[in-house]
Protein backbone atom coordinates (compact mmCIF):
# COMPACT_ATOMS: atom_id res chain seq x y z
CA UNK A 1 0.00 0.00 0.00
CA UNK A 2 1.60 3.16 -1.22
CA UNK A 3 1.74 6.39 1.78
CA UNK A 4 2.32 9.47 0.68
CA UNK A 5 2.35 13.01 2.94
CA UNK A 6 -0.54 15.06 3.43
CA UNK A 7 0.35 18.37 3.05
CA UNK A 8 -1.66 20.04 5.62
CA UNK A 9 -0.75 17.22 8.57
CA UNK A 10 2.25 15.95 7.13
CA UNK A 11 0.89 12.81 8.14
CA UNK A 12 1.44 10.06 5.60
CA UNK A 13 -1.83 8.69 3.96
CA UNK A 14 -2.94 5.99 2.18
CA UNK A 15 -4.41 5.35 -0.79
CA UNK A 16 -7.11 4.04 0.29
CA UNK A 17 -7.74 7.60 2.36
CA UNK A 18 -7.11 9.86 -0.37
CA UNK A 19 -9.85 8.11 -2.04
CA UNK A 20 -12.25 8.26 0.71
CA UNK A 21 -11.45 11.86 0.68
CA UNK A 22 -12.19 12.79 -2.66
CA UNK A 23 -15.68 9.84 -2.09
CA UNK A 24 -16.72 12.47 0.66
CA UNK A 25 -15.92 15.43 -1.11
CA UNK A 26 -13.14 16.59 1.74
CA UNK A 27 -11.16 16.78 -1.20
CA UNK A 28 -11.66 17.48 -4.34
CA UNK A 29 -10.19 15.79 -8.14
CA UNK A 30 -7.23 18.39 -8.28
CA UNK A 31 -6.26 17.98 -4.77
CA UNK A 32 -4.27 14.75 -5.22
CA UNK A 33 -1.09 14.92 -3.52
CA UNK A 34 1.55 16.40 -5.96
CA UNK A 35 4.19 13.79 -4.97
CA UNK A 36 2.09 10.91 -6.22
CA UNK A 37 3.00 9.98 -10.14
CA UNK A 38 0.20 11.45 -12.50
CA UNK A 39 -0.79 7.58 -13.60
CA UNK A 40 -1.62 6.74 -9.62
CA UNK A 41 -2.82 9.72 -9.49
CA UNK A 42 -5.04 8.96 -12.39
CA UNK A 43 -6.13 5.51 -11.11
CA UNK A 44 -7.13 7.07 -7.48
CA UNK A 45 -9.55 10.01 -9.47
CA UNK A 46 -10.82 6.76 -10.97
CA UNK A 47 -11.24 4.29 -8.08
CA UNK A 48 -13.01 7.18 -6.22
CA UNK A 49 -15.32 8.08 -9.00
CA UNK A 50 -16.26 4.39 -10.07
CA UNK A 51 -17.38 4.58 -5.93
CA UNK A 52 -19.12 7.50 -6.52
CA UNK A 53 -21.03 6.93 -9.77
CA UNK A 54 -20.94 3.45 -9.18
CA UNK A 55 -19.28 2.63 -12.76
CA UNK A 56 -16.72 0.72 -13.31
CA UNK A 57 -13.54 2.41 -15.62
CA UNK A 58 -11.74 -0.45 -16.60
CA UNK A 59 -11.87 1.02 -20.55
CA UNK A 60 -10.96 5.33 -19.86
CA UNK A 61 -8.05 3.52 -17.98
CA UNK A 62 -6.78 1.55 -20.16
CA UNK A 63 -4.47 3.76 -22.86
CA UNK A 64 -0.90 4.04 -23.68
CA UNK A 65 -0.51 7.92 -23.48
CA UNK A 66 2.48 9.61 -21.46
CA UNK A 67 0.13 10.75 -18.30
CA UNK A 68 2.78 12.82 -17.12
CA UNK A 69 2.59 14.87 -20.20
CA UNK A 70 -0.91 14.59 -21.08
CA UNK A 71 -2.00 15.04 -17.51
CA UNK A 72 0.45 18.62 -17.30
CA UNK A 73 -0.20 19.56 -21.10
CA UNK A 74 -3.23 18.63 -22.30
CA UNK A 75 -5.74 17.71 -19.75
CA UNK A 76 -6.34 18.50 -15.60
CA UNK A 77 -8.05 16.49 -12.89
CA UNK A 78 -6.59 13.34 -15.46
CA UNK A 79 -8.68 10.08 -15.55
CA UNK A 80 -7.94 8.52 -19.02
CA UNK A 81 -9.24 8.28 -22.80
CA UNK A 82 -12.00 8.58 -25.18
CA UNK A 83 -11.23 6.23 -27.83
CA UNK A 84 -12.42 6.99 -31.35
CA UNK A 85 -12.22 4.73 -33.87
CA UNK A 86 -9.53 5.77 -36.66
CA UNK A 87 -9.59 4.79 -40.07
CA UNK A 88 -7.66 5.45 -43.05
CA UNK A 89 -8.06 7.10 -46.60
CA UNK A 90 -6.60 7.26 -49.32
CA UNK A 91 -4.16 7.39 -51.22
CA UNK A 92 -4.82 10.85 -51.40
CA UNK A 93 -3.41 12.31 -54.02
CA UNK A 94 -2.28 16.20 -54.07
CA UNK A 95 -0.66 19.19 -55.82
CA UNK A 96 0.26 21.49 -53.23
CA UNK A 97 3.55 23.18 -52.73
CA UNK A 98 4.48 21.41 -49.31
CA UNK A 99 2.48 18.56 -49.97
CA UNK A 100 2.69 16.83 -53.26
CA UNK A 101 2.11 13.44 -53.99
CA UNK A 102 0.26 10.75 -52.60
CA UNK A 103 -1.02 10.29 -48.48
CA UNK A 104 -2.88 7.85 -46.47
CA UNK A 105 -4.76 9.93 -44.18
CA UNK A 106 -6.10 8.88 -40.89
CA UNK A 107 -9.32 9.79 -39.61
CA UNK A 108 -10.82 10.01 -36.43
CA UNK A 109 -14.36 9.47 -36.11
CA UNK A 110 -17.64 7.48 -34.68
CA UNK A 111 -19.76 8.39 -37.95
CA UNK A 112 -20.24 5.45 -40.14
CA UNK A 113 -19.89 5.86 -43.67
CA UNK A 114 -17.70 9.08 -43.52
CA UNK A 115 -14.35 7.28 -43.88
CA UNK A 116 -15.88 5.13 -46.56
CA UNK A 117 -17.43 7.67 -48.20
CA UNK A 118 -14.26 10.42 -47.75
CA UNK A 119 -12.23 7.21 -49.76
CA UNK A 120 -14.19 6.98 -52.46
CA UNK A 121 -13.76 10.58 -52.66
CA UNK A 122 -9.69 10.41 -52.84
CA UNK A 123 -10.05 7.30 -55.51
CA UNK A 124 -12.25 10.51 -57.66
CA UNK A 125 -9.31 13.08 -56.93
CA UNK A 126 -6.17 10.62 -57.54
CA UNK A 127 -7.93 9.53 -61.01
CA UNK A 128 -8.14 12.98 -62.21
CA UNK A 129 -4.34 13.75 -61.49
CA UNK A 130 -5.11 15.18 -57.74
CA UNK A 131 -6.28 18.01 -56.23
CA UNK A 132 -4.56 21.68 -56.66
CA UNK A 133 -4.27 23.31 -53.35
CA UNK A 134 -3.04 26.41 -52.15
CA UNK A 135 -2.77 27.50 -48.64
CA UNK A 136 -2.69 31.57 -47.20
CA UNK A 137 -1.42 31.74 -43.84
CA UNK A 138 -3.47 34.90 -42.62
CA UNK A 139 -1.82 34.53 -39.25
CA UNK A 140 -3.43 33.95 -35.50
CA UNK A 141 -5.91 36.98 -34.03
CA UNK A 142 -6.16 37.61 -30.40
CA UNK A 143 -8.54 41.32 -29.68
CA UNK A 144 -7.99 42.58 -26.27
CA UNK A 145 -10.67 44.86 -25.09
CA UNK A 146 -10.31 47.94 -24.58
CA UNK A 147 -12.62 50.90 -22.39
CA UNK A 148 -12.10 54.51 -22.99
CA UNK A 149 -14.11 57.66 -22.03
CA UNK A 150 -14.83 58.39 -25.34
CA UNK A 151 -13.67 59.67 -28.58
CA UNK A 152 -10.76 62.41 -27.75
CA UNK A 153 -9.26 59.72 -25.06
CA UNK A 154 -9.73 56.96 -28.07
CA UNK A 155 -8.40 58.59 -30.76
CA UNK A 156 -5.07 59.61 -28.05
CA UNK A 157 -4.87 56.07 -27.65
CA UNK A 158 -4.81 54.83 -31.00
CA UNK A 159 -2.63 57.25 -31.44
CA UNK A 160 -0.79 56.24 -28.76
CA UNK A 161 -1.13 52.44 -31.09
CA UNK A 162 0.15 53.62 -33.84
CA UNK A 163 3.54 55.76 -32.74
CA UNK A 164 4.62 52.43 -30.17
CA UNK A 165 3.96 50.15 -32.44
CA UNK A 166 7.80 48.84 -32.20
CA UNK A 167 7.85 48.73 -28.68
CA UNK A 168 4.85 46.79 -29.26
CA UNK A 169 6.47 44.43 -31.48
CA UNK A 170 9.26 43.72 -29.62
CA UNK A 171 7.60 43.29 -26.55
CA UNK A 172 5.67 40.49 -28.45
CA UNK A 173 7.89 38.91 -30.36
CA UNK A 174 10.39 38.76 -27.18
CA UNK A 175 7.46 35.76 -25.81
CA UNK A 176 8.50 33.36 -28.59
CA UNK A 177 11.23 32.13 -30.63
CA UNK A 178 8.92 31.65 -33.68
CA UNK A 179 5.93 34.58 -33.36
CA UNK A 180 6.05 37.36 -35.20
CA UNK A 181 3.56 40.30 -35.18
CA UNK A 182 1.67 40.74 -38.30
CA UNK A 183 -0.65 43.88 -37.29
CA UNK A 184 -2.66 45.52 -34.60
CA UNK A 185 -5.95 46.61 -36.14
CA UNK A 186 -8.26 48.52 -33.92
CA UNK A 187 -11.72 48.59 -34.34
CA UNK A 188 -13.90 51.22 -31.92
CA UNK A 189 -17.47 51.35 -31.11
CA UNK A 190 -18.54 54.02 -28.67
CA UNK A 191 -16.38 53.54 -25.91
CA UNK A 192 -15.26 50.40 -26.46
CA UNK A 193 -11.74 49.79 -28.38
CA UNK A 194 -10.53 46.58 -29.61
CA UNK A 195 -7.25 46.01 -30.82
CA UNK A 196 -6.95 42.63 -33.15
CA UNK A 197 -3.24 41.36 -33.13
CA UNK A 198 -2.28 39.53 -35.78
CA UNK A 199 0.72 37.04 -35.37
CA UNK A 200 2.85 35.01 -37.90
CA UNK A 201 2.98 31.62 -35.40
CA UNK A 202 5.34 29.49 -37.71
CA UNK A 203 4.52 25.97 -37.62
CA UNK A 204 1.82 25.98 -34.16
CA UNK A 205 -1.41 26.48 -34.31
CA UNK A 206 -0.61 29.98 -32.02
CA UNK A 207 -3.41 30.27 -29.71
CA UNK A 208 -1.64 30.32 -26.70
CA UNK A 209 1.56 32.31 -27.87
CA UNK A 210 -0.90 34.87 -29.56
CA UNK A 211 -2.95 35.33 -25.80
CA UNK A 212 0.78 35.04 -23.87
CA UNK A 213 2.05 37.81 -26.21
CA UNK A 214 -0.84 39.91 -25.56
CA UNK A 215 -1.18 39.36 -22.02
CA UNK A 216 2.86 41.05 -21.92
CA UNK A 217 2.26 43.73 -24.17
CA UNK A 218 -1.27 44.65 -22.53
CA UNK A 219 0.18 44.82 -19.07
CA UNK A 220 3.38 45.36 -19.19
CA UNK A 221 3.52 48.10 -22.69
CA UNK A 222 -0.70 49.66 -23.31
CA UNK A 223 -2.49 50.03 -20.09
CA UNK A 224 0.59 51.34 -17.94
CA UNK A 225 1.45 54.20 -20.53
CA UNK A 226 -2.09 54.88 -21.69
CA UNK A 227 -3.94 54.48 -18.21
CA UNK A 228 -6.62 52.86 -20.62
CA UNK A 229 -7.75 49.54 -19.23
CA UNK A 230 -8.19 46.51 -20.67
CA UNK A 231 -11.53 44.41 -20.02
CA UNK A 232 -10.68 41.43 -21.04
CA UNK A 233 -7.98 39.92 -22.67
CA UNK A 234 -9.90 38.14 -25.23
CA UNK A 235 -12.85 40.33 -26.79
CA UNK A 236 -14.48 38.18 -28.70
CA UNK A 237 -13.51 40.16 -31.42
CA UNK A 238 -10.52 37.56 -32.38
CA UNK A 239 -12.98 35.56 -32.93
CA UNK A 240 -12.04 32.09 -31.61
CA UNK A 241 -14.65 29.07 -31.22
CA UNK A 242 -17.37 30.41 -32.88
CA UNK A 243 -18.55 31.17 -37.11
CA UNK A 244 -18.13 34.58 -37.11
CA UNK A 245 -17.80 37.03 -40.29
CA UNK A 246 -14.67 39.19 -39.47
CA UNK A 247 -12.87 35.85 -40.21
CA UNK A 248 -14.72 34.49 -42.77
CA UNK A 249 -13.85 37.81 -44.62
CA UNK A 250 -10.31 38.57 -43.04
CA UNK A 251 -9.57 34.78 -42.63
CA UNK A 252 -8.14 33.31 -39.41
CA UNK A 253 -5.18 30.24 -39.24
CA UNK A 254 -5.08 29.12 -42.74
CA UNK A 255 -7.09 29.80 -45.29
CA UNK A 256 -7.57 26.89 -48.34
CA UNK A 257 -8.28 26.98 -51.76
CA UNK A 258 -8.71 23.07 -53.46
CA UNK A 259 -9.80 22.60 -56.76
CA UNK A 260 -10.44 19.70 -59.49
CA UNK A 261 -11.58 18.90 -62.96
CA UNK A 262 -13.95 15.60 -62.93
CA UNK A 263 -14.64 14.58 -66.31
CA UNK A 264 -17.52 11.97 -67.60
CA UNK A 265 -15.61 8.85 -66.82
CA UNK A 266 -14.93 9.65 -63.29
CA UNK A 267 -18.49 10.93 -62.05
CA UNK A 268 -20.18 8.00 -63.23
CA UNK A 269 -18.05 5.36 -62.54
CA UNK A 270 -16.26 6.41 -59.34
CA UNK A 271 -19.08 8.98 -58.29
CA UNK A 272 -22.36 7.31 -59.74
CA UNK A 273 -23.26 10.83 -60.83
CA UNK A 274 -23.24 12.89 -63.58
CA UNK A 275 -22.76 16.84 -63.89
CA UNK A 276 -26.34 18.34 -64.64
CA UNK A 277 -27.64 16.36 -61.29
CA UNK A 278 -24.32 17.76 -59.23
CA UNK A 279 -24.17 21.31 -60.00
CA UNK A 280 -28.27 21.16 -59.68
CA UNK A 281 -27.48 19.87 -56.04
CA UNK A 282 -24.84 22.52 -55.24
CA UNK A 283 -27.47 25.00 -56.13
CA UNK A 284 -30.22 24.00 -54.19
CA UNK A 285 -28.94 22.47 -51.41
CA UNK A 286 -25.09 24.24 -50.70
CA UNK A 287 -26.22 27.51 -52.21
CA UNK A 288 -29.91 28.20 -51.44
CA UNK A 289 -30.58 25.90 -48.86
CA UNK A 290 -27.66 27.88 -46.90
CA UNK A 291 -28.47 31.17 -47.49
CA UNK A 292 -32.35 30.61 -46.55
CA UNK A 293 -31.28 28.96 -43.22
CA UNK A 294 -29.08 32.15 -42.64
CA UNK A 295 -25.62 29.65 -42.46
CA UNK A 296 -22.93 30.54 -42.96
CA UNK A 297 -21.29 27.12 -44.27
CA UNK A 298 -22.37 27.10 -47.94
CA UNK A 299 -20.86 23.45 -48.16
CA UNK A 300 -22.00 19.92 -47.40
CA UNK A 301 -20.07 18.63 -44.79
CA UNK A 302 -16.70 20.41 -43.99
CA UNK A 303 -17.09 19.87 -40.34
CA UNK A 304 -17.09 16.09 -40.84
CA UNK A 305 -13.95 15.37 -42.70
CA UNK A 306 -12.55 18.35 -40.40
CA UNK A 307 -13.58 17.16 -37.27
CA UNK A 308 -11.74 13.49 -38.02
CA UNK A 309 -8.88 15.20 -39.38
CA UNK A 310 -8.79 17.53 -36.76
CA UNK A 311 -8.97 14.63 -33.65
CA UNK A 312 -6.57 11.69 -35.97
CA UNK A 313 -3.44 14.82 -35.94
CA UNK A 314 -4.07 16.46 -32.40
CA UNK A 315 -5.88 19.79 -33.40
CA UNK A 316 -7.97 21.63 -30.78
CA UNK A 317 -11.69 19.92 -31.92
CA UNK A 318 -13.21 23.30 -31.02
CA UNK A 319 -11.90 25.14 -33.70
CA UNK A 320 -14.26 22.71 -36.02
CA UNK A 321 -17.05 25.40 -35.88
CA UNK A 322 -14.53 27.75 -37.31
CA UNK A 323 -13.64 25.55 -40.17
CA UNK A 324 -17.05 24.49 -41.15
CA UNK A 325 -17.42 27.74 -42.69
CA UNK A 326 -16.52 27.79 -46.55
CA UNK A 327 -18.34 27.92 -49.87
CA UNK A 328 -17.91 24.67 -52.54
CA UNK A 329 -18.67 25.46 -55.60
CA UNK A 330 -19.20 23.04 -58.79
CA UNK A 331 -19.56 24.47 -62.38
CA UNK A 332 -20.00 22.38 -65.68
CA UNK A 333 -17.46 22.21 -68.08
CA UNK A 334 -17.75 20.61 -71.59
CA UNK A 335 -20.41 18.04 -72.27
CA UNK A 336 -20.22 16.57 -69.18
CA UNK A 337 -17.75 17.09 -66.87
CA UNK A 338 -17.29 19.69 -63.77
CA UNK A 339 -15.03 21.54 -62.10
CA UNK A 340 -15.06 22.12 -58.30
CA UNK A 341 -13.42 23.56 -55.73
CA UNK A 342 -13.71 23.95 -51.70
CA UNK A 343 -12.99 27.43 -49.83
CA UNK A 344 -12.18 27.54 -46.57
CA UNK A 345 -11.37 30.95 -44.86
CA UNK A 346 -10.69 30.22 -41.15
CA UNK A 347 -8.90 26.94 -40.05
CA UNK A 348 -6.78 27.27 -37.61
CA UNK A 349 -4.48 24.25 -37.71
CA UNK A 350 -0.64 23.21 -35.87
CA UNK A 351 1.92 21.04 -36.92
CA UNK A 352 3.76 21.06 -32.71
CA UNK A 353 2.10 22.57 -29.67
CA UNK A 354 -1.54 21.68 -28.50
CA UNK A 355 -2.58 17.85 -29.17
CA UNK A 356 0.04 17.12 -31.48
CA UNK A 357 2.90 15.94 -29.16
CA UNK A 358 0.07 13.12 -27.92
CA UNK A 359 1.58 9.67 -28.70
CA UNK A 360 -1.12 8.34 -31.41
CA UNK A 361 -1.46 12.52 -32.73
CA UNK A 362 2.33 12.24 -33.74
CA UNK A 363 2.09 9.17 -35.67
CA UNK A 364 -0.49 10.12 -37.56
CA UNK A 365 1.30 13.21 -37.79
CA UNK A 366 4.10 11.26 -39.03
CA UNK A 367 2.30 9.19 -41.85
CA UNK A 368 1.44 12.62 -43.41
CA UNK A 369 5.06 13.24 -43.89
CA UNK A 370 4.18 16.55 -41.08
CA UNK A 371 7.56 17.26 -39.14
CA UNK A 372 8.44 20.55 -38.14
CA UNK A 373 12.20 21.93 -39.27
CA UNK A 374 12.85 25.01 -37.38
CA UNK A 375 14.93 26.12 -40.57
CA UNK A 376 11.31 25.80 -42.83
CA UNK A 377 9.52 27.81 -40.89
CA UNK A 378 5.53 27.20 -41.42
CA UNK A 379 6.35 24.15 -43.90
CA UNK A 380 4.88 21.24 -42.02
CA UNK A 381 1.73 23.16 -40.95
CA UNK A 382 0.99 23.98 -44.89
CA UNK A 383 1.80 20.51 -45.71
CA UNK A 384 -0.61 19.86 -43.28
CA UNK A 385 -3.20 22.29 -44.74
CA UNK A 386 -2.40 21.24 -48.26
CA UNK A 387 -3.65 17.49 -46.85
CA UNK A 388 -6.72 18.92 -45.27
CA UNK A 389 -7.92 21.10 -48.16
CA UNK A 390 -7.57 17.86 -50.29
CA UNK A 391 -9.67 15.73 -48.34
CA UNK A 392 -11.87 18.27 -47.48
CA UNK A 393 -12.71 18.52 -50.92
CA UNK A 394 -12.81 14.33 -51.18
CA UNK A 395 -15.30 14.16 -48.60
CA UNK A 396 -17.16 16.83 -50.41
CA UNK A 397 -17.47 16.03 -53.73
CA UNK A 398 -18.66 11.96 -52.23
CA UNK A 399 -20.98 13.74 -50.21
CA UNK A 400 -22.60 15.47 -53.02
CA UNK A 401 -22.59 12.99 -54.97
CA UNK A 402 -24.21 10.37 -53.27
CA UNK A 403 -27.47 13.46 -52.98
CA UNK A 404 -28.04 13.33 -56.24
CA UNK A 405 -27.75 9.66 -56.58
CA UNK A 406 -30.13 8.99 -53.32
CA UNK A 407 -27.39 7.00 -51.68
CA UNK A 408 -27.28 8.87 -48.39
CA UNK A 409 -29.31 7.52 -46.07
CA UNK A 410 -28.78 4.00 -47.72
CA UNK A 411 -25.31 4.10 -46.83
CA UNK A 412 -25.46 5.21 -43.49
CA UNK A 413 -28.10 2.58 -42.98
CA UNK A 414 -25.78 -0.44 -44.37
CA UNK A 415 -22.67 1.08 -42.40
CA UNK A 416 -23.82 2.59 -39.40
CA UNK A 417 -26.77 -0.14 -38.61
CA UNK A 418 -26.08 -2.95 -40.07
CA UNK A 419 -24.95 -6.35 -39.15
CA UNK A 420 -22.40 -6.69 -37.04
CA UNK A 421 -20.16 -9.79 -38.56
CA UNK A 422 -19.76 -12.59 -35.75
CA UNK A 423 -15.85 -13.01 -34.64
CA UNK A 424 -14.31 -16.43 -35.27
CA UNK A 425 -13.77 -18.49 -32.84
CA UNK A 426 -10.10 -18.53 -31.10
P1 LIG B 1 1.64 25.82 -27.58
O1 LIG B 1 1.95 24.40 -27.35
O2 LIG B 1 1.16 26.62 -26.42
O3 LIG B 1 2.88 26.62 -28.15
C1 LIG B 1 3.64 26.15 -29.21
C2 LIG B 1 5.02 25.80 -28.68
O4 LIG B 1 5.76 25.13 -29.69
C3 LIG B 1 5.82 26.99 -28.24
O5 LIG B 1 6.44 26.65 -27.03
C4 LIG B 1 6.85 27.14 -29.35
O6 LIG B 1 8.10 27.67 -28.95
C5 LIG B 1 7.06 25.70 -29.73
N1 LIG B 1 7.57 25.47 -31.09
C6 LIG B 1 8.54 24.56 -31.37
N2 LIG B 1 8.78 24.55 -32.68
C7 LIG B 1 7.96 25.42 -33.27
C8 LIG B 1 7.73 25.83 -34.61
N3 LIG B 1 8.40 25.30 -35.62
N4 LIG B 1 6.79 26.75 -34.83
C9 LIG B 1 6.06 27.30 -33.82
N5 LIG B 1 6.25 26.97 -32.52
C10 LIG B 1 7.18 26.02 -32.24
O7 LIG B 1 0.65 25.87 -28.81
P2 LIG B 1 -0.14 27.04 -29.51
O8 LIG B 1 -0.18 26.63 -30.94
O9 LIG B 1 0.31 28.42 -29.16
O10 LIG B 1 -1.57 26.87 -28.87
C11 LIG B 1 -2.26 25.66 -29.08
C12 LIG B 1 -2.99 25.32 -27.82
O11 LIG B 1 -3.77 26.44 -27.45
C13 LIG B 1 -3.93 24.15 -27.99
O12 LIG B 1 -3.75 23.27 -26.91
C14 LIG B 1 -5.29 24.80 -27.89
O13 LIG B 1 -6.24 23.92 -27.39
C15 LIG B 1 -5.01 25.96 -26.98
N6 LIG B 1 -5.91 27.10 -27.04
C16 LIG B 1 -5.57 28.15 -26.23
C17 LIG B 1 -6.34 29.27 -26.24
C18 LIG B 1 -5.94 30.44 -25.38
O14 LIG B 1 -6.65 31.42 -25.35
N7 LIG B 1 -4.82 30.37 -24.70
C19 LIG B 1 -7.47 29.35 -27.06
C20 LIG B 1 -7.78 28.29 -27.90
C21 LIG B 1 -6.99 27.17 -27.87
P3 LIG B 1 8.33 28.94 -28.02
O15 LIG B 1 8.43 28.38 -26.64
O16 LIG B 1 9.58 29.57 -28.45
O17 LIG B 1 7.14 29.83 -28.18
Amino acid sequence: MSKTANPASVAPLTREEIVRSLVTGERRFHEIPKTLPAEEAAEIRRQALAEMTSTPLANIGHHSLDVQRASHRNCENFIGVAQIPMGVVGPLRVRGKHADGDFWVPLATTEAALVASTNRGCTALREAGGAVVRIEDVGMTRAPVFRTSGIVQTQAFLQWIQDHEEEIRDLAEGTSRYLKLLEVRPYTFGTTVFLRFRFDTGDAMGMNMATIACDRVVNELIEPATGVPCIGLSGNYCVDKKPAAINWQEGRGKRIYAEILLDAPILHHILKTDARSLVEVQYRKNLLGSIAAGSMGYNAHYANVLAAFFIATGQDPAHVVEGSMGITCIESRGPDSVFASIFMPDVPLGAVGGGTSLDTQREALAMLGVSPDPERRGEAVTRLAEILGAVVLAGELSLMAAFTSNDLARAHEKLGRGEIPNRLPT
